[in-house]
This record gives C-alpha cells, sequence and structure tokens, in this order.
C-alpha cells in the first residue's frame, strides 16, 4: 500500500538525482527486458519502516527549448501538484543562491509541507553551513549528504511524519483500470466514450479522493473505477508533451489500476513512445489489454487486422499475452467490447490455480520436454505451487535453482497458458531450491 508521494525539488546539481538513487537503493525491476523504461528513472517506490511512498525526482523533468526559469517553474509546480510533501534541497558546498530564493519563494505559496534538506554536508565543518538557510523561510535546515548517505534517515522520518493523513482508496471488489498513452492518441475521447454507453456514473463512492481523480461507474450491477481520468482532461494538454512527465502520471495511475489500456493511434501506427508506454505497464505486473484506437481512420479489407496484428506483436513482444482490440473511441465502435474483455483480464490476473492441477500440468510439460542436461546435471521440478495472483505467481522447487534455463521458463510458461489461458496477465515464475 503506497502511502503519499514525496517530491524532490532544487537548482541543478544540488543533488537531487544522488539522494534520489541512495532513497530508492537498487530496487530491481521485475523485468530487466523492458526497453527504454528504467532508463534515467524520476520516479521510484521507497519503502520506510513498514509503508511504501512514492518518491519523485523533479529535476529530471525538463522541457526542450525553454529557459532554465521555465524549467525550474515548471518543476516546482508538478512537485506542488503531484506530492504530500515536498523536499527542497539547496547545497551547503555553493550556499544560498538566487535561484534557492526563487524556488522557495513558490514553494512557500502552496499549502504543501515543506522540508528544507542541506545536502553535501558532508563534515563538521560543512554541516556548520546551514544555519544561513533559515534565510530561505522554509523552517529548520536538515543536513545531509546524499553521497555518503548521511542524515536521510531523520530526513525521510520528518517526511513521513508530515505527511499528511490520506484516506488512502480502497478499491476492494471493484475493476479497476486506467487509459495509457502518447499524447493524442484518443485517452479521453475512449473514456468518454466508456463512460456515454449508458452507464450509471456512481458520484459518491467511498474513496474518491485526491481531486476525485478516478472516476467509478456502474455496468450490468458491477461497479468500476477508472483511474486518472482528471489527469488525463486536466493538466493533460500542457505537460503531456514532456515524455518523463506523461510516463510518471502513467505509472501513478498503473500503480492503482487492476487493468492497463494500452492506446495505439491507429491513424499513425505504432511509434518508439508507444513502447515505452508499453512496457511502464508490462514492468508493473497488471493486466494488460492493447488497444488499437481511431479504427474508423485505417483503410481496411479482410487481411487488415491480421497485418496490424503481425506489427503489434513484432513490436510488443515482451506483451504476447495481452489480447488486442481494434475500436474508434470516436464513433463507439466495438468500445462496448472493453468492458467484458476488463472483466476477463482481471479474472485471469487474480486466478488461483489448485496445487494438485498446476503439478499435473507441469510435470506433463517436464515429460513431454524435458528440460536439456547442463554440464551432465539435469533439472527436476519436484513441486510447484501458485503464491500470489496479480500477477499470478509461480514457485517452483528443483534440484539446483542454477540449472533452470531462460528458454525453459518461457516453455513452462507457454504450457500453464495453454492449460489455464492467464489472457492478458502476465506470469511471474520463481525458482527455489529444493
Ligand atoms: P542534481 O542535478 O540535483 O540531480 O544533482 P546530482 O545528484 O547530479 O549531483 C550533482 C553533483 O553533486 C554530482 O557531482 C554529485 O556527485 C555531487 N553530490 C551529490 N550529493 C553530494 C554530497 O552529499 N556530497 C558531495 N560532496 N557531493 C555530492
Ligand atoms: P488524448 O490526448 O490521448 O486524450 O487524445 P484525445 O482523446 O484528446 O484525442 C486526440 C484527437 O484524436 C482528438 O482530435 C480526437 O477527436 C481524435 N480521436 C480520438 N479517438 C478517435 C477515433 O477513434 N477516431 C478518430 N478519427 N479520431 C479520434
Amino acid at each position: 500500500m503506497i502511502r503519499g508521494t514525496i517530491a524532490l525539488v532544487g537548482r541543478p546539481n544540488v543533488g537531487k538525482s544522488t539522494i534520489f538513487n541512495r532513497l530508492i537503493g537498487q530496487r530491481k525491476s521485475i523485468v530487466e527486458d523492458t526497453p527504454g523504461v528504467t532508463r534515467d528513472r524520476i520516479y521510484g517506490i521507497l519503502d520506510w519502516l513498514t509503508l511504501q511512498y512514492r518518491l519523485i525526482d523533479t529535476g529530471g523533468i525538463q522541457i526542450e527549448d525553454q529557459p532554465f526559469s521555465e524549467e525550474i517553474n515548471m518543476q516546482v509546480e508538478i512537485a506542488i501538484e503531484e506530492a504530500n510533501v515536498i523536499v527542497m534541497i539547496v547545497s551547503a558546498k555553493e550556499g544560498i543562491t538566487s535561484d534557492d530564493v526563487a524556488i522557495a519563494r513558490k514553494l512557500k505559496k502552496s499549502n504543501k509541507p515543506i522540508i528544507l534538506a542541506v545536502n553535501k554536508a558532508d563534515n563538521e565543518s560543512l554541516r556548520m553551513n546551514i544555519y544561513e538557510f533559515y534565510e530561505l523561510g522554509l523552517g529548520d535546515p536538515i543536513p545531509i549528504s546524499g553521497a555518503h548517505g548521511l542524515g536521510l534517515g531523520d530526513l525521510m522520518d520528518i517526511a513521513v511524519k508530515d505527511m499528511p493523513d490520506q484516506k488512502i482508496p480502497d478499491y476492494e471488489g471493484i475493476t479497476s483500470f486506467c487509459v495509457i498513452g502518447r499524447p493524442n492518441v484518443g485517452k479521453s475521447s475512449l473514456v468518454n466514450a466508456i463512460l456515454k454507453e449508458d452507464r450509471v456514473i456512481v458520484s459518491d463512492v467511498q474513496g474518491t479522493t485526491r481531486d476525485a481523480i478516478d472516476t467509478p461507474f456502474k455496468f450490468n450491477d458491477k461497479e468500476y473505477m477508472i483511474i486518472d481520468t482528471a489527469g488525463i482532461r486536466k493538466r493533460g494538454k500542457i505537460y503531456e508533451n514532456i515524455e518523463k512527465y506523461s510516463i510518471l502520471r502513467a505509472q501513478s495511475a498503473i500503480e492503482r489500476a487492476n487493468v492497463v489500456l494500452v492506446l495505439i493511434d491507429g491513424e499513425l501506427g505504432i511509434r518508439e513512445q508507444d513502447k515505452h508506454v508499453a512496457g511502464l505497464a508490462h514492468e508493473a505486473g497488471k493486466g494488460v489489454i492493447i488497444v488499437y484506437n481511431k479504427w474508423d481512420t485505417v483503410e481496411k479489407d479482410d487481411k487488415t487486422m491480421n497485418k496490424i496484428t503481425k506489427e503489434i506483436r513484432a513490436h510488443f513482444k515482451y506483451l504476447d499475452y495481452a489480447p488486442i482490440a481494434f475500436v474508434s473511441a470516436k464513433t463507439r465502435s466495438k468500445v462496448n467490447q472493453l468492458i467484458p474483455l476488463i472483466d476477463t483480464v482481471h479474472d485471469y490476473c487474480t486466478m488461483r490455480i489448485a496445487t494438485n492441477v498446476l503439478n499435473d500440468v507441469i510435470l506433463d510439460a517436464q515429460m513431454m520436454n524435458p528440460p536439456k542436461p547442463h554440464n551432465g546435471r539435469q533439472l527436476k521440478i519436484l513441486y510447484s505451487s501458485q503464491v500470489a495472483v496479480e500477477p499470478p505467481t509461480f514457485v517452483l522447487f528443483v534440484n539446483d535453482p542454477e540449472l533452470f534455463h531462460f528458454s525453459y521458463k518461457r516453455y513452462l510458461e507457454n504450457k500453464l497458458r495453454e492449460a489455464f489461458g492467464f489472457v492478458g496477465t502476465p506470469l511471474h515464475i520463481m525458482v527455489r531450491k529444493k
């Protein structure tokens, strides 16, 4: 459960990304082969005591060809908008600069809790420099050293204490989904099209906090939640073109969703940025549906759908489990197929396989295609069990995990899909020594 968001703000070179990396640590992504997602991260999940927080390094969000002041303004604005607690970073080495003063002034206009951290306070004499920062009017300066990992615990303790109590949305029993994609693929059009299909919008569902950015609705007596729709409508066009910002928004929406709709613009076809967006969904381990929108603009014959399906499969290899829907948000053609598809995918994401049934399937798979011996030694899978859902996660107990080859994992994954479907959900397979 994520308790809140902390944003790091400050002029360049004060040490934001150093601190960010320190705090996030080497929390490895589940999937290493997703292109372009984990590079230059500006967003991460931070474990502190028993809770988790989002951490944003706003310094990583940059706009091309804009004066420096514009960029800083944007970073501060994004911090104010996205965070529950803001940590302003300054440098004990360089002392107060006019940029520090300008940033502090902007931050003070928000009503968010602000903590002033003086970085590069690597030793006693540098720590003495913190006092001049009282001038910024942001309260007690906290000395830290990102490079040496000093004071970060104290900083986190204060950040967590300042974190306002939030009503954490609890969407238990409700299927939630989000719509992600490049600017102009039709995200808001699709959300509107889904909501227009004679659905009752539930107005006062519990948990619609935070500017009510999630939209609940009912369909066939079942409740659903579209995550982060205001984010699509509101800020949208101003900042969405900044790829890192839109990725940040997408990530926080994906986090709260059961199923992610990855939109592709059928009019323009697949673009590089689509791969980043799709990679996010895959990395998060959520249910995924690829939605090829603007189908009305595509000139088609009886082969077109096949051809495009192949294209999509070739570009998004790691999403081979995701079903593809061809829709038009504009004409609403096929939009009504999305909710049943979301239900199907969510069911698979939460499916539990009985241990005896699972072991039968794994045993059959081993008999049909035994693992190839490695240095004369043969992998043996002795026992397996499903340990989690969303995504379905399996543990295989084996004689020697070193013998478990990637290609064999792939083979078993295919066998599990053949046996149980698992449409739209990634599967996690782990091995343990028995
Ligand atoms: P950002 O632009 O605010 O993200 O700053 P960076 O994290 O890129 O750091 C800028 C420079 O300051 C780099 O050369 C870092 O190695 C250095 N730096 C960061 N933290 C510390 C620190 O605690 N002490 C010292 N001495 N240098 C630091
Ligand atoms: P967003 O930026 O992803 O939220 O995209 P919008 O929903 O704002 O749509 C961008 C543009 O694409 C608008 O001009 C829409 O009218 C248009 N559009 C969206 N969906 C469709 C569609 O299915 N067919 C056609 N022809 N145009 C669409």
